[in-house]
């Protein structure tokens, strides 16, 4: 695919999914994932977050299932993917699809499978920030050969069958299209970065569970510092986010953070913020609401070196005093 966010588009239309269904997903996700949902004409539903895991919360997304809808998105933030079994049962009691927005998760491990290894339909991006790049990109991974073979059509402007014959170096001549179709095949020389990309993934995996193994140990005593449940062992982390209790001024830190060299980031402004996506000013996300206001992600990628880890944990370290309340 040309990009995660077209894999999820497609993803979503391959099952036949489209006007007037409901989709539930976490609304503490990137943009992306509720553009796809609206690109392929459905209407996201925004769902809460379990506190603990930031994973959604299946208990609100049961609340909010209706007639309409077809679909969960659970998005495996910060790659960390929760019980997938007890998302499975939810999805089969339901009769949902599941689309995993995997985005995060390219390496991580669910008892001993890689993601994508298992599942209904499991999309990955390969945008230059993720775990892997191939400059842009995505893919879109089921076992479903009726939604693979929709998804092949509608990659390459719904010509049918045309795209494993472009592998082939062949191409369709007399063909039909019946369905709307996309142009959102990867280019070549996007594949062929990736391909190399993929050689090195081993070691980019290590060094980014290694960097948040750090800081998980020397933030360990931070009374101010409250972690997301990650185990990573087996999770690969795209970004690593902490809760800082008593946050009380986030954009001050952000600037003094910059001001020493190191940027913060926060993952992410809830969709339902969002003007585009709040039209149901009702659905109030409680738990998104209050970890929104928490969270700040620190800097995490193959480059960072044990200096920099030390570096970034007593910039904020001397900092966090004077942004926080007292912790309680
Ligand atoms: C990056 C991302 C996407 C979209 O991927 P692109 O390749 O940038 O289109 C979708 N969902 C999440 C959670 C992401 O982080």
């Amino acid at each position: 695919m040309s990009s995660g966010t077209a894999a999820v588009q497609l993803a979503i239309q391959g099952c036949s999914i489209g006007n007037g269904d409901e989709i539930l997903v976490p609304s503490m996700t990137y943009v992306a994932t509720f553009q796809a949902i609206k690109a392929a004409g459905a209407e996201p539903i925004a769902c809460d977050i379990d506190e603990e895991t930031c994973l959604i919360d299946l208990n609100d997304a049961l609340s909010k299932i209706s007639k309409r809808t077809k679909a969960i998105i659970p998005v495996h933030y910060t790659g960390g993917v929760g019980n997938l079994d007890e998302l499975y049962s939810f999805a089969s009691k339901y009769n949902l699809r599941i689309i995993e927005d995997a985005a995060h998760a390219f390496g991580t491990k669910y008892k001993g499978n890689l993601i994508g290894s298992i599942g209904d339909i499991v999309c990955f991006s390969f945008d230059g920030i993720k775990n892997i790049t191939s400059g842009e990109g995505g893919c879109i991974v089921t076992s479903d050969s009726t939604v693979l073979e929709n998804i092949k059509n509608a990659r390459l402007l719904g010509v049918e069958k045309d795209s494993d014959n472009r592998y082939k170096n062949l191409r369709s001549w007399n063909f039909d299209v019946s369905n709307q179709g996309w142009r959102y095949h990867m280019s070549n020389i996007m594949a062929a970065i990736g391909i190399q990309q993929l050689k090195k993934f081993n070691k980019f995996a290590d060094l980014r569970k290694q960097i948040a193994t750090k800081y998980d140990q020397l933030l360990s005593s931070n009374q101010n510092i409250k972690f997301l449940n990650r185990d990573y062992n087996n999770v690969v982390p795209h970004i690593y986010v902490v809760r800082v209790k008593g946050l009380n001024d986030r954009d001050g830190l952000r600037r003094a953070m910059n001001k020493s060299g190191i940027e913060i980031g926060i993952h992410y402004t809830p969709n339902h913020f969002l003007s585009f996506f709040k039209s149901d000013q009702t659905n109030k996300l409680p738990i998104t609401e209050k970890v929104y206001r928490e969270i700040i992600s620190l800097p995490i990628h193959p480059d960072i070196n044990n200096g920099d880890i030390k570096n970034v944990i007593s910039t904020l370290e001397n900092l966090l005093p004077s942004y926080t309340d007292n912790a309680k």
